[in-house]
């Protein structure tokens, strides 16, 4: 066979011997054996292809030359630690095959001692791992990659956002530089300190109760904050704060991630300053203006109806005149009133259950003679009871019935119809629609309505109106938790319709 015979080593019988060789030389894994100095006295078939060289090359020599020079003297080294202390051999290195390709193997002895626990030889085994080596290159440089895309991504996040993660007590555990920049406090400060470092005192209790049960419950939070900085300033941020979850669902860190919108705060607080300005000079001056407009509609009304000094033909024309221009006036000065109270808030709403059907009808008597003028058939239908009571504030809500019946009859042709309906829409909702046979509204202009003083080209016309109308009703609506709506077709005329909650008794 060419090897030095084991049993010189082992003195074992030959039948013992003959199994050896038979499991030994086909055994799928290397084998080797050496003496006591480290060269190998054996070495089997399997051992020999990991390797490269044949049995004889490997036979009766030291492997320092053929193993990698990467691992060579760390390897030979630990051999010999080994073969001294009489201690089992475990190593991963290379070998260098003589075809050029490296070979990553595991290489393992067991020293076989004599009766007198001296060292006589070492049995080990080569194994191949070079697939599993590929395997943790190809990891690792997944890994590395993977991790240079991380911190890519954080340095872009850093550069955007204040950025920090807190533990499940709110315990700031991490900040980057922007944190530190906006909040004016150095890392050593924050690092452990709880995020009510920076409470401002500007949120309710509710505000932080309702962040710490979503963010708790494993839910993203957003919304913005006031915070404090150190020295006493103030500053808003737009957060995220987003909760990282173990495998029972449970948070165990939180990531919050913010922009600095101080001066978009700033800015809205600025704007909202000069509407409620503009509003409360609107609210003013339509108070103002109301008082002797009154005076005025009242003393033509008075010329116009003292029996002791009536009025000539063309007098008369004049007063009425007056009269015709100071409603108009008044009802502009309304509209703008209701407006700026809407925008104010100041808009006082009684929501009760109110009969929808009743309200209609009284707002007809109102209409009725001015439809009746012009030869306008109004029609109504009978409404199933189930569908008669609506939540909403009777007033205004009759406020935004009579602005669609004027305008279905002010803006219908002389003679044409209008059709009042009642329909079930969303579940809870009742339509209630007025359809008239007017000349419509081209496609064109109908991104102008609800819209404050739009009049769609009728402000030449003879029909009078403000334009802010439709804009009030809408808003009333809403504010009674309805829509408004239309559908509307050039020379056939238009629909308008308003939707409200049902009660729901
Ligand atoms: P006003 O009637 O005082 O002008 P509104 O706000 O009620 O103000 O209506 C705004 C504009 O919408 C009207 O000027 C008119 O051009 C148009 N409009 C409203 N209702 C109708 C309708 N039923 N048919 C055609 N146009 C309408």
């Amino acid at each position: 066979m060419g090897f030095i015979q084991i049993s010189y080593y082992f003195h074992i019988d030959e039948e013992s011997r003959g199994l050896f060789y038979t499991l030994a030389n086909d055994a799928p894994i290397g084998i080797f054996y050496s003496g006591p100095d480290g060269i190998a006295r054996y070495v089997n078939k399997a051992l020999a292809e990991i390797a490269g060289y044949s049995a004889e090359e490997l036979t009766g020599k030291l492997w320092r030359e053929k193993i990698h020079p990467d691992e060579r003297d760390a390897v030979t080294e630990l051999w010999l630690a080994k073969v001294h202390n009489a201690e089992p051999w475990h190593v991963e290195f290379r070998f260098q095959r003589p075809d050029g390709n490296d070979i990553w193997v595991l290489g393992h002895t067991n020293p076989q001692l004599d009766a007198d626990g001296k060292v006589i030889g070492h049995v080990g085994t080569i194994m191949d791992i070079s697939e599993r080596k590929h395997r943790e290159e190809e990891l690792k440089l997944r890994i590395k990659d993977r991790t240079r895309e991380l911190n890519l991504q954080k340095s872009a996040l850093d550069e955007h956002a204040i950025v920090s993660s807190a533990d499940i007590k709110g315990n700031i555990i991490y900040v980057n530089d922007k944190f530190c920049n906006i909040s004016g406090f150095s890392r050593d400060e924050l690092m452990g300190q709880n995020h009510k470092i920076l409470k401002s005192g500007e949120h309710s209790l509710e505000f932080y109760e309702d962040l710490w049960e979503t963010i708790s419950s494993g839910k993203v939070w957003n919304g913005n904050i006031k915070n404090r900085k150190k020295d006493g300033d103030y500053y808003w941020v737009d957060a995220t704060i987003v909760p990282f979850l173990d495998d029972q669902k449970k948070p165990f860190q939180y990531v919050s991630i913010r922009t600095d919108i101080t001066e978009r705060m700033a800015a809205i607080e600025k704007a909202e300053v000069a509407n409620q300005a503009k509003t409360d000079f609107l609210s003013s001056m339509s108070h103002e203006l109301r008082t002797p407009l009154n005076a005025i509609l009242g003393f033509a009304q008075i010329l116009q109806l003292d029996p002791r000094d009536p009025l000539t033909e063309s007098q008369q024309r004049k007063v009425d005149n007056i009269m015709n221009a100071g409603e108009h006036l008044l009802t502009l000065i309304n509209e703008v009133l209701d407006l700026a109270k809407i925008e104010s808030g100041n808009m006082n709403f009684s929501i009760e259950d109110t009969k929808i059907t009743k309200v209609v009808n009284e707002c007809l008597t109102l209409v009725n003679e001015m439809a009746a003028n012009r030869g306008i058939k109004i029609t109504i239908p009978d409404v199933d009871k189930d569908m008669e009571l609506v939540r909403a504030d009777l007033t205004r809500l009759k406020q935004v019935v009579l602005n669609l019946l004027s305008n279905g009859i002010k803006y219908n042709c002389d003679g044409g119809n209008l059709i009042i309906s009642y329909d079930k829409v969303a579940p809870g909702m009742i339509r209630v629609s007025f359809k008239d046979t007017g000349k419509g509204i081209s496609k064109q202009r109908q991104s102008e309505l609800f819209k404050a003083f739009s009049r769609l080209g009728k402000e030449s016309s003879e029909i009078e109106g403000t334009g802010i109308g439709l804009v009030v009703c809408k808003d009333l609506i809403a504010l009674m938790g309805g829509r408004i709506g239309f559908e509307s077709e050039e020379d056939k005329g238009s629909t308008f319709w308003i939707e409200l909650p049902l009660a729901t008794n």
